[in-house]
């Protein structure tokens, strides 16, 4: 199935050019596998998402992809507790920037 890479959105076979954006449709196979060939590995927990954030946004910079998942789990076992406890956040990178991201991640959670 064809999908614009601008709105991402499906089309129909044989469909050669997205009418809202006025681009080339691609193959929606080859792009979406290889966007998903990555291995995503867990980096260590980061305390609170103001901190994952902090840590992601020099993982852009590096062009490191990554995402940030929270731990509901402990968030809402912490919350009986201050409020400014916001539980655990995980940086998930892809296994080759595991290295990397880990540096940035120690370097930055160094100047907490
Ligand atoms: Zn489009």
């Amino acid at each position: 199935m064809p999908f614009c890479p601008s709105c991402e959105a499906e089309y129909i076979e044989n469909t050669i050019e997205c009418s809202d954006c006025e681009v080339e449709l691609v193959s929606a196979l080859s792009i979406k596998e290889l966007e998903n060939d990555f291995e995503w590995v867990p980096l260590r927990g980061v305390p609170g998402k103001t901190y994952a954030e902090m840590v992601t946004e020099v993982l852009d910079k590096e062009e490191i992809p990554n995402y940030i998942k929270s731990d509901a789990l402990s968030t809402a076992y912490l919350t009986t507790g201050t409020s400014t406890i916001t539980g655990n956040s995980i940086i998930y990178v892809p296994e080759k920037n595991k290295e990397k991201a880990e540096e940035i991640l120690l370097l930055i959670l160094d100047h907490i």
